[in-house]
């Protein structure tokens, strides 16, 4: 083997996919477990199946509070649930953000806690396209409902939007039922073809106006701002800023019941939008 495609193997199974966990720290005995593809170059086919909550659409003031844990279809829907958090209004139409709610479809992503992270990241990211939307900002997303989206496509999407920041969003799981948490990661590596080193200064500074806000929620295991050790393709990939907000363990115990209720997923993307909102006005 050529030396180029030992150390290619050697940097596979020494990093792992979010949602695949190997070992990252000292604090979790990570080991793997089941499904994931934010590092896969996954192009298969684009499977339609049953969406899984109504469509987007603007927020409405109204607060319905809502714990929907174990609805009939065995499923986390958003229902009609709406969120109470207050919406700053400002003038952001020239700044667009590209919401990419992890897997969906055929990728069910992490399991557990009787959950399926293409749920959670699916509720995270309409909950935080609609705050986006409400607060003046250019917002869109790479999938609308509970389809599968290739990583490429996730990509494309904002590739065909003049993207400012590309906000992907992720739930974790691991064997070690005591890992638990929130971590933000950010665009860290250039390519041949995308070489401008802003791109990595802007995404850090993102990622940490997200994880400052984050890092506030009650009882939350802050992990930290993080970079992009295992290129993750949406991060990598990226000619524009990127984070990645691995929203917590549903293997935990304690986090997957929390990531059960809507407005736990609610203060969620409240937390990733004031985040987006402080790294707008720093800019
Ligand atoms: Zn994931």
């Amino acid at each position: 083997m050529k030396l180029h495609t030992i150390l290619s193997l050697m940097f596979f199974f020494a990093f792992a996919p979010a949602c695949v966990g190997l070992k990252t720290n000292n604090q979790d005995n990570w080991a793997f477990t089941t499904s994931s593809s934010e590092y896969n170059r996954d192009s298969s086919q684009l499977v339609r199946t049953a969406a899984v909550s109504n469509p987007p659409a603007q927020a409405a003031p109204a607060a319905q509070a809502a714990r929907v844990n174990a609805p009939a279809s065995g499923r986390l829907t958003l229902g009609n649930y709406r969120t109470s958090y207050p919406i700053t209004k400002v003038v952001a139409q020239n700044f667009t953000v590209v919401v990419d709610p992890g897997h969906g479809g055929t990728d069910p992503g992490a399991l557990g806690s009787g959950l399926r992270e293409s749920d959670l990241t699916f509720i995270i990211g309409v909950l935080l396209h609609r705050k986006l939307s409400e607060s003046g900002f250019r917002s869109t997303m790479t999938r609308w409902d509970d389809t599968f989206k290739s990583l490429e496509n996730r990509v494309l999407v904002a590739k065909n939007q003049k993207c400012d920041l590309f906000v992907s969003i992720h739930i974790n799981a691991a064997e070690a039922t005591n890992a638990c948490g929130v971590e933000v990661f950010h665009k860290s590596h250039l390519t041949r073809s995308i070489r401008n080193s802003s791109l990595i200064t802007t995404s850090r500074s993102a990622a940490a106006s997200i994880g400052n806000e984050l890092k506030l929620i009650q009882g939350i295991n802050w992990r930290g701002v993080k970079q992009d050790a295992r290129h993750l393709y949406v991060l990598k990939q990226s000619p524009f800023p990127a984070v990645l907000v691995e929203c917590g363990f549903i293997s935990n115990a304690n986090e997957g019941r929390k990531l059960g209720d809507i407005r736990y997923l609610d203060e969620i993307s409240n937390r990733i939008y004031q985040g987006i909102l402080s790294h707008y006005r720093s800019r």
